[in-house]
């Protein structure tokens, strides 16, 4: 991610440098209307912060944060205008858009990204539409005027340089908590599901949950700059809130760089600066500012924040990732929930009854049956196109199969979101690698160990102690899940940067700090040379040796047959056998489908496309 690493001492420095210019600020400026003008930058950046949840973090475009703007300002201007406190005003402002993000979200973030642009762009010209209109209660075109003072421990806020500094504490404020934010379980799940949303669900990620709750946070910022303003300017008008507004709010974000507050800071700062250095140009301003944006997105498709990554790019190399594997022998994991006594070891964990899914008119799973052990290494074995992956898919909850039951420990599966299912204790790996890119190794894991933790907004905030012993109890699992694959050296390198074999092995550590009954893997041996493969068969038995049931899907024979206590071998849909490795070499069906069909039917199956997760979840 984007997090600036300087060493501390350097960073204090800088912290000193930044407050010092800061605080110097308003005597430094030429005159009152530079003032003026950073004022408005500074209630420009609570928005654009704000923005940048739910547009940065989570991926969703969000065109309502100047609508969002204006009704905190509408709701402080009236509020104070019939003799309520801004400090009351304040936070009926932060319900009232936080109520309206409910409204606008709930029907929306369970679609694709695009519906919530769709429906943030109405939303605008319909609070435009009322703020014009509804003239008795909003002012109509000339808005509301003679807004009182902010009244602060008894002293009224008066002038420019006083708003001033009222102003950066709020901005410094926002911006803090923004930094929380990122640094939680809430940051990483936001980045996760941006990053793959199915990948983020069979995590425990509830993403519905959590856009909503990033979309929240964005408007909620966006209300309290409302009110900001109204207290800064003492009067409101509509024109201010238009979707124009939105767009540069959006551009402000996408110049600084998506997905970091401080790309957020300085893309605000630039936008607010430059119109005002570049104002000789007159109407050729537009023109420029066309050709920045491009240019921007051509050779800084990051934002501006990115450029010191630009020269520090060579920091992390895969190829120096892949020299330095750890192949030592895994360390054993301790005990998993799924453990069990002895004796209740023969039991099934997983029962699946008579599954059957269709896409259109092919039948990829045709009432297939399986019990799975507790404890035990299971292999799911066929030809291309079989339907392994589909199999793995409606386990897991990313198909919706139409027939059929899972049972996991007698729990119901199909029909739940994934992230319930996690929850349920069933995790996995997939075929077509889904780490999340712009986390750390780290943090990958960590987002499969928050799986069972609970997630409290307000603890995040106010960073409560019970929040940051969560943290530290899911720092450790995390830690035993990277060393248990022998990724542990490389806990603080971006995801993105591993090799393809290592970035197999982050997907197991991710699944296992769930602290899963059941683990489905996906091709785990895929790119994988003999010796990382080799490595990768020890993992499986230490992971059973915890007490985890591993479902697995291969090709790699000597793997399969070498560590499977039972496999199942699908056939166009169907189980055609089941059995110990021995009985499965030797079942004459098996041989069959493997080497004993017609030529042209298997050259089919073969070059059968094989399935991907769809990135949208069926609920
Ligand atoms: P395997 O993993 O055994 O190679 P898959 O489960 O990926 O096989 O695919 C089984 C069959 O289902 C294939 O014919 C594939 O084309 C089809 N299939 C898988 N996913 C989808 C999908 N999302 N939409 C349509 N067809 C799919
Ligand atoms: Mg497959």
């Amino acid at each position: 991610m984007t997090s600036l690493k300087f060493p501390p001492l350097r960073l204090l420095l800088l912290a000193l440098l930044a407050t010092v210019v800061l605080l110097a600020l308003p005597f430094a400026l030429p005159g009152k209307y530079l003032l003026q003008l950073v004022n408005l930058g500074l209630i420009s950046l609570i928005v654009v912060v704000g923005l940048n949840f739910i547009t940065g973090y989570c991926g969703q475009i969000n065109f309502a944060q100047a609508a969002f703007w204006g009704i905190g300002a509408y709701v402080t201007a009236g509020l104070t205008l019939n003799g309520f406190s801004f400090w009351l005003a304040l936070p009926a402002a932060a319900v009232a858009t936080g109520l309206c993000s409910l409204l606008l979200g709930i029907p929306t973030l369970r679609l694709r990204a695009y519906y919530l642009a769709m429906a943030t762009i109405a939303f605008g010209e319909i609070v435009q539409l009322i703020l014009v209109h509804w003239e008795p209660v909003t002012g109509g075109t000339s808005g509301l005027r003679g807004v009182p003072p902010v009244s602060l421990f008894g002293h009224a806020l008066v002038g420019h340089v006083q708003h001033y500094y009222f102003l950066l504490v709020w901005c410094a404020l926002a911006l803090w908590l923004s930094l929380r934010v990122r640094a939680s379980k809430l940051g990483r799940s936001m980045i996760a599901l941006r990053d793959s949303e199915i990948a983020a669900e069979v995590m425990g990620v509830d993403t519905v949950r959590v856009k909503m709750l990033a979309f929240a946070l964005s408007s909620i910022y966006a209300g309290i700059a409302g009110s900001l303003y109204v207290g800064t300017v003492n009067y409101v008008s509509p024109d201010l809130f238009s979707n124009t507004q939105a767009v540069l709010f959006f551009v402000m974000l996408v110049i600084g760089g998506v997905g970091s507050a401080v790309g957020a800071v300085i893309g605000t700062v630039v936008l607010t600066a430059l119109p005002e250095a570049l104002r000789f140009l007159k109407e050729w301003y537009m023109v420029l500012y066309g050709v920045g944006v491009i240019l921007m997105i051509t050779f800084l498709p990051d934002g501006l924040v990115s450029i010191r990554k630009r020269f520090t790019r060579d920091a992390a190399r895969p190829a120096e990732a892949a020299a330095a594997v750890d192949s030592t022998t895994p360390v054993t994991l301790r005990a998993q929930r799924s453990a069990m006594p002895t004796g209740e070891q023969d039991q099934t964990v997983m029962a699946v009854g008579a599954v059957t899914m269709r896409f259109g008119g092919l039948t990829a799973l045709d009432a297939v049956s399986l019990s799975v052990k507790r404890g035990s290494v299971h292999a799911v074995i066929g030809p291309n196109g079989s339907g392994k992956t589909t199999f793995l898919n409606v386990l897991s909850g990313a198909y919706q199969a139409q027939e059929g039951s899972v049972l996991l420990d007698g729990v119901e599966l199909i029909g739940s979101r994934p992230s319930a299912i996690a929850k349920v204790g069933l995790s996995r790996t997939f075929q077509n690698i889904r780490v999340y890119k712009s986390l750390t190794v780290l943090e990958n894991v960590m987002v499969g160990a928050s799986c069972n933790t609970g997630a409290n907004v307000l603890g995040i905030l106010a960073g409560t102690s019970g929040q940051k012993q969560q943290e530290a109890t899911m720092r450790a699992d995390t830690m035993e899940a990277l060393q248990f694959v022998g990724l542990a050296a490389f806990a603080e390198r971006p995801a993105g940067s591993l090799a393809y074999a290592q970035q197999r092995l982050l997907e197991i550590a991710r699944a296992v700090a769930t602290k899963p009954k059941v683990l489905l893997l996906d091709e785990p041996a895929a790119g994988m040379n003999p010796q990382e493969s080799t490595r990768l068969m020890e993992t499986i038995v230490a992971l059973r040796d915890a007490g985890i049931t591993v479902i697995f899907v291969e090709h790699n024979v000597r793997l399969v047959m070498g560590i499977s206590d039972r496999i199942t071998v699908f056939d166009f849909g169907k189980k055609i056998a089941e059995g110990t490795p021995q009985e499965i070499q030797t079942n004459p069906q098996v041989i069959e489908a493997y080497l004993g069909r017609p030529r042209e039917a298997r050259v089919a199956a073969n070059s059968a496309p094989s399935g991907q997760p769809k990135e949208e979840i069926h609920a």
